[in-house]
């Protein structure tokens, strides 16, 4: 029969600082509705193959594709538009944008009424003078038809929804004025709104106490029930072996050892890399 074809499909994928292999010729895949983690010491390149796989940075090897389509030539922005969003590690939402204004920019990215101010904001060849412009359109308000304001309010609540408790009180505040944590949240609520193809998280819980944490692990089992692709990078071991479908094991670049989680945590390879540190 016919092998399905992954949603994410990495091959041989490299990536040099300096001449330092922060990425050195990994492959691995993520099918449909597949929830895989990346793990491994400090250093071992897991937010270089996040940034590899979003177009933050452009690989020097290998190839991405995404549903078949390659996008390891292609920028951030692009790689966004077929359907990769993500969050950062130290979290970047706008600071004096309201919840839902944050949750709603990344939209915009995605949305055909926009495109013509898209491109336009390409113009400004520089990613965050790009950024930036999009900001400000998405703040003078894009003229977009009253059907796409209405899909665009109604996705915005949606994904306020999934953080009722949390963010629904805080809609209209500004984002400096929330938790950490409830950043953190809008941000996930953002990357949701475009209704990506695969999610890519960094560290999702960095910086959040246990039962923040234990939150974030029931929002990511929602998704994951929802049949969410996810690509995970994250640190408390618990919460990826209750989450993953497959783990992903760095160190030094490379992959050493990948598989069911239950596989992975007994594996002498890493407890030896990894786990016993
Ligand atoms: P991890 O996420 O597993 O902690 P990283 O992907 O952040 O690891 O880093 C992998 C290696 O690449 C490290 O040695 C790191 O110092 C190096 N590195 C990452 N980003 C840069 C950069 N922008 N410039 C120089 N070196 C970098």
């Amino acid at each position: 029969g016919r092998v399905p074809r992954a949603l994410l499909e990495v091959d041989r994928l490299e990536r040099q600082f300096d001449g330092l292999k922060a990425v050195d010729g990994i492959s691995f895949t993520v099918a449909p509705r597949e929830v895989v983690s990346i793990i491994g010491p400090n250093g071992s390149g897991k937010t270089t193959t996040l940034n590899l796989v979003t177009g933050t940075i452009p690989p020097h090897g290998g190839r991405i594709t995404l549903d078949g389509v390659r996008i390891d030539t292609a920028d951030a922005a692009r790689i966004a538009e077929f359907g990769v969003a993500r969050t950062f590690q130290n979290g970047r939402a706008f600071a004096t944008l309201s919840v839902a204004d944050n949750v709603e920019v990344g939209m915009h990215s995605t949305l055909r009424a926009s495109r013509p101010f898209r491109s336009l904001a390409h113009l400004f060849l520089l990613r965050w003078v790009a950024l930036l412009g999009e900001l400000f359109i998405a703040i003078i308000g894009t003229p977009a038809s009253r059907r796409e304001r209405a899909l665009i309010d109604a996705t915005v609540a949606a994904e306020i929804r999934r953080f009722e408790d949390r963010l629904g009180p805080r809609r209209d505040d500004p984002a400096y004025s929330l938790s950490y944590a409830n950043r953190r949240r809008t941000e996930i609520a953002r990357a949701l709104a475009v209704r990506p193809k695969l999610l890519v998280l960094d560290e999702p819980t960095a910086g959040m106490n246990p039962s923040e944490t234990a939150e974030v692990l029931e929002q990511l089992l929602d998704l994951k029930a929802e049949g969410q692709a996810i690509l995970l990078v994250e640190h408390k071991l618990d919460l990826v072996m209750s989450v993953s479908d497959r783990v992903i094991v760095m160190d030094g670049g490379r992959i050493i050892a990948q598989g069911r989680p239950e596989v992975v945590r007994h594996d002498p390879v890493v407890v030896e890399a990894y786990l016993g540190r």
